[in-house]
């Protein structure tokens, strides 16, 4: 199958050339504008694009698991029919390795298969009966069912750095379909021919099953206003983005402002601490430092569970810790990062840590062909300096990180009680190590959407215990995960049906359990 791409936003069926002026792709590594230019959408494609997403929902919604299943398998296979020549796209727009590209493909088209097993499987709909008793006395107990509907349209805003597993066909997406509520993706300017083929995939599996053209639409443009409209549209039920705390937090107020307030789930910031405690050190403080350098620099550091902070107890071990890890990261040569605006986001983010005073111990090969380079940098501080600087606690999106000696225990408990919200928190620790593990986990559980040991927190494991949210800042809806089978449960809420007669409940919670999913009957799992 050949890809296509024609510089048009998808409205259902219809290709939309937005009338707002023009943008193109850029090459990160070579600076070249990309053809084709794609027209910019405004408020009346939002309009378009929002009317077909409600008439849609009316029929999607009550599509059977069965078709939503096939559905979702069906955009997987479109994607990888196009794989070959995704893969070129991707690279060019974003400076992405193939290798990466590769894997970023088979995380997409993976999530999307997990999440059709997820709605065969019908658990989601979190089905609960609690059988009524007209004879209890003094008063008769209802017949009350529970079970979860849909939000309704959904509107996905395409991360930057995850340009196909959290952007058109990634997780907010596929979680969102999963849960029978239509989407429309605001693409990520950056990458608009990459959004159009993926964007163009899920069409022909729309097509296929023969769903209202509604179900999807792509909007493509580089104008807040694209984004703030799609937020703002009554039509709109809820919002998946991925991308900065600046970002997020204007689309969560913009939601709050609505007449009818909506739901944002925004995954933004985190430096995602690292703590490495005396035994582990001592006893493979080369091999963490290794794996520390690989973490940081990997992908251009642009990874939202990137280490940017890694805390170790001073001691005599610390020295040769720090020699790896800088001779390391000094071998680490320039790659392009994303588009223009990440890299100059980088640079200044560097510049902010050096304006601190803080010692650069090492810095990578810088390019002179590249062409939005991002040159590794490595900070070293102290825990006392540490407390005393906010920008030392803040991201910078990109391949550096900053390591902190910390004078002592107690120092390093108010160290991390001081934390913002975070995606992960990490300790390495050996069992000499544990008494000190244990009250860090106690303390960091409070912190972070993932406590992980002796590994890094790159690298996102999907599936049905994996969490990737956390409090503020690292996401604005500290209940919930974007990553993981869990994602469905931010578009759906739960409704109880109170005597109502069998013939009319949903099939999830008609007697006789016809869709032989799982339930509860009065809190117990129903036997069958
Ligand atoms: P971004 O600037 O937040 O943009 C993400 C998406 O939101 C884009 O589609 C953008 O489109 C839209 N948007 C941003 N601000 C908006 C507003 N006020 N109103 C409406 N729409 C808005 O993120 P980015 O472009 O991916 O990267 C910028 C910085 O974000 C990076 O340097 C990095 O610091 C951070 N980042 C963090 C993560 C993470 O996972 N923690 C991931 C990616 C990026 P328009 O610009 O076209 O409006």
């Amino acid at each position: 199958m050949t890809a296509t791409i024609t510089g048009a936003s998808l409205i259902g069926f219809d290709d939309v050339i937005g009338s707002g002026g023009t943008f193109r792709g850029i090459d990160p590594a070579t600076g070249a504008a990309l053809e084709p230019a794609f027209g910019e959408s405004g408020a009346d494609e939002v309009a378009r694009a929002a009317a077909l997403a409600w008439d849609a929902f009316h029929s999607y919604r009550h599509t059977t698991p069965e078709v939503r299943a096939a559905f979702l398998e069906s955009i997987a296979d479109e994607i990888e029919a196009v794989a070959a020549e995704l893969s070129e796209r991707v690279q060019a727009e974003t400076g992405l390795p193939a290798g990466r590209v590769a894997g970023e493909t088979g995380r997409t088209t993976g999530q999307l298969r997990l999440f059709a097993s997820v709605v065969r499987d019908g658990s989601w709909s979190q089905a609960r009966i609690d059988p009524g008793n007209p004879d209890r006395t003094p008063l008769p107990k209802p017949d009350v069912r529970q079970r979860s509907v849909p939000l309704g349209p959904v509107a996905v805003f395409g991360a930057s750095n995850f340009p196909l597993a959290f952007s058109v066909a990634g997780g907010d997406t596929a979680s969102a379909l999963a849960s029978g509520s239509p989407v429309v993706v605001k693409g990520h300017p950056a990458h608009p021919g990459t959004s159009e083929i993926v964007g163009r995939a899920i069409r022909a599996a729309v097509r296929k099953h023969e769903l209202h053209e509604g179900t999807f639409s792509l909007l493509v443009g580089t104008s807040n206003e694209l984004g703030g409209a799609l937020v703002s549209d009554p039509r709109i039920r809820a919002v998946g983005f991925t991308g900065s705390r600046r970002g997020g937090l204007a689309l969560v107020e913009l939601a709050a402002r609505r007449e009818i307030p909506i739901p944002v789930y925004a995954e933004m910031s985190a430096v995602n601490p690292v703590v490495v405690l005396p035994a582990a050190l001592a006893e493979r403080g080369s091999s963490i430092a290794a794996g520390f350098v690989t973490s940081v620099t990997g992908s251009a550091g642009q990874l939202c569970t990137k280490p940017g902070l890694l805390f170790v107890l001073d001691g005599p071990d610390v020295d040769a810790f720090r020699s790896v890890a800088e001779e390391a990261l000094a071998g680490v040569a320039a790659a392009p990062m994303l588009n223009p605006g990440i890299a100059g986001a980088y640079e200044s983010g560097v510049a902010d840590v050096l304006a601190t005073g803080v010692e650069r111990a090492a810095e990578g090969v810088p390019s002179e062909t590249i062409s939005c380079a991002g040159t590794a940098s490595l900070f070293v501080t102290d825990g006392s300096t540490f407390l005393t600087d906010p920008p030392l606690h803040e991201e910078v999106f990109g391949p550096a990180s900053v390591i902190v000696r910390v004078r002592d225990e107690e120092q390093l408990l108010e160290i991390v009680d001081g934390l913002e919200g975070q995606l992960t928190a990490t300790i390495h620790a050996d069992e000499d190590d544990h008494p000190l593990a244990a009250r860090l986990v106690d303390r960091l559980e409070l912190v972070a959407g993932r406590v992980l040991f002796n590994g890094w927190p790159t690298g996102v494991e999907v599936g049905h215990a994996m969490v990737h949210g956390g409090p503020f800042p690292a996401t604005s809806a500290p209940a919930t995960t974007s990553v993981g089978t869990r994602a469905i449960e931010r578009f759906l809420r739960p409704v109880a049906y109170q005597d109502t007669p069998d013939a009319l409940l949903p099939d999830e919670i008609r007697a006789g359990n016809p869709l032989g999913i799982f339930r509860r009957v009065d809190g117990l799992p129903e036997q069958s």
